[in-house]
């Protein structure tokens, strides 16, 4: 048999031409997300003020398997996509395991993540609508950079919240986003009322995405032809995401391969809820029975600690509640270099599932995420961001295990992003002056003690 190539890249033409809905599989669905001021299930047009109406309309179905890509968004896609599929031959041989470790690199884009998948969707379905205008936060900045790139392809103006901590840190992420014409604020400012009031009650307070997350949300609410959009978390978000994990197990069959483990990384679950999107249809349709595996910082360890509950997705309470493994949106997470990792909450499909017995979690410390993300830089030579260095961190643990047992397991794991803005955590863990926070139960508690009390939490 021939050997397996090192990057296999699918053709133009081997391309999906739709997105995968894994709720269309699910017997049991996630929990409704809820109106914060009656408490019943919202419905379409109640989101038609924060959302465009395809997208909230995505955001219920929980029918439709396959969506359709429309064409100018497959357009944008293939400028840079597909994605390889890579075999890490030298990283297997230096971990001297039986194990065969594939990747998916999603980083081979401006934006240097996933979250172009998304951006380009949520642009080109508010442009079709007739917005002229979108907002969105970001915290480590992926998000804005994507966002900003959709919306100069569409032409759309954008305001940014950048997390006021990120937009002092990361300069660089801010030049990147208004070399695309965005609009970039810090957050909180004083731009909205919830940003003057959070403002008033800590003036020194360096932001959160929640936070962010309020006033852009009250942005978009109050300006004329605008809507908000998020990058991670929704069930829309998650369902173009399908698209590296459709991608993936086209290009895995072209080599005879399937997945005996799926390792993703997981912030608010969109890149893991893509990747997994096919692999989990096996499971769920009785086809396969893949282990999947999320993997979390132990700073902020929302599956592997927290409470599946209703909880917001913002700090200033705006948004619909959605029943999720949550640490409560006034979780303050401490610093941590893996900012895409830090949000208190979880994607609602991912929770349920989780949940239900069908996906595993485990969470790793830092100092353990960057000796991997070290190690697979010298033997890969690809940079990866500290967010995706956490499945990497997975990955080899499971290829030792393999060592240890002698197994010949086929690993696949997503490689989100590359790590060029991320410099200073590298100094850090170089340095030695990188610091590892597990939250105590008393740190958590005070988390959940911010979680609405409402009966369906009882
Ligand atoms: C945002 C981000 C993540 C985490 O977000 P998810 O929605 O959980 O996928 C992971 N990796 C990178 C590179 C990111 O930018």
């Amino acid at each position: 048999m021939a050997k397996i190539p090192h990057r296999l890249y699918l053709t133009e033409e081997q391309m999906p031409k739709q997105w995968y809905n894994l709720r269309a599989d699910m017997k049991e669905q996630p929990d409704p997300l809820l109106n914060p001021g009656t408490l019943q299930p919202i419905t379409e047009p109640e989101l038609y003020p924060i959302f465009c109406e395809a997208l909230a309309h995505q955001e219920l179905d929980s029918t439709e398997r396959y969506v359709d890509i429309p064409e100018e968004v497959q357009e944008m896609y293939k400028v840079y996509r597909p994605s390889p599929l890579i075999r890490a031959y030298n990283l297997e041989k230096a971990l001297d395991t039986p194990a065969k470790i594939y990747y998916k690199f999603e980083g081979n884009n401006t934006s240097g993540s996933h979250k172009l998948n998304s951006a380009i969707a949520q642009a080109y379905y508010a442009k079709a609508q007739g917005v002229t205008r979108l907002t969105t936060e970001t915290g480590a900045g992926q998000w804005g950079t994507a966002l900003s790139e959709a919306c100069s392809y569409f032409g759309l103006d954008l305001d940014v919240f950048m997390v006021k901590v990120s937009y002092e840190q990361k300069p660089f992420r801010k030049a990147v986003m208004q070399v695309f014409d965005a609009n970039v604020t810090p957050s909180p400012s004083m731009t909205t009322e919830i940003g003057r009031k959070i403002l008033e009650e800590n003036p020194g307070t360096g932001g959160s995405l929640g936070c962010a997350i309020s006033e852009a949300v009250e942005k978009a609410t109050t300006s004329e032809n605008c809507r908000y959009v998020l990058g991670s978390v929704l069930n829309q978000v998650l369902l173009h995401q399908s698209i590296i994990g459709l991608e993936s197990k086209i290009a895995m069959e072209q080599l005879g391969e399937y997945p005996d483990v799926v390792i993703g990384c997981a912030g608010g679950g969109s890149n893991l809820g893509g990747l997994i999107a096919p692999f989990m249809q096996d499971k769920l349709l009785g086809r396969a029975n893949p282990r999947i595996v999320a993997v979390e910082p132990a700073s902020c360890p929302s599956l592997t600690r927290g409470r599946y509950a209703y909880d917001f997705c913002d700090t200033g309470k705006v948004t619909p509640m959605a029943r999720m493994y949550t640490l409560g949106s006034g979780f303050m997470p401490a610093p941590n270099h893996a900012g895409g990792l830090r949000y208190h909450g979880m994607s609602p499909i991912l929770s349920k599932l989780y949940h239900d017995g069908y996906m595993e979690a485990v969470s790793v410390t830092q100092t353990d995420v960057f000796d991997a993300a070290v190690q697979f830089a010298k033997k890969e030579t690809i940079l990866p961001a500290p967010e995706s260095a956490h499945a990497i961190r997975a990955a080899i643990d499971e290829a030792l295990r393999c060592k240890e047992s002698g197994e010949a397991k086929t690993i696949l794991f997503g490689l989100t992003g590359t790590g060029y803005f991320d410099m200073t955590a590298y100094n850090a863990y170089l340095d030695g002056s990188m610091k590892n926070h597990i939250p105590d139960d008393a740190e958590l508690q005070r988390g959940f003690d911010t979680l609405p009390d409402i009966p369906q939490n009882k």
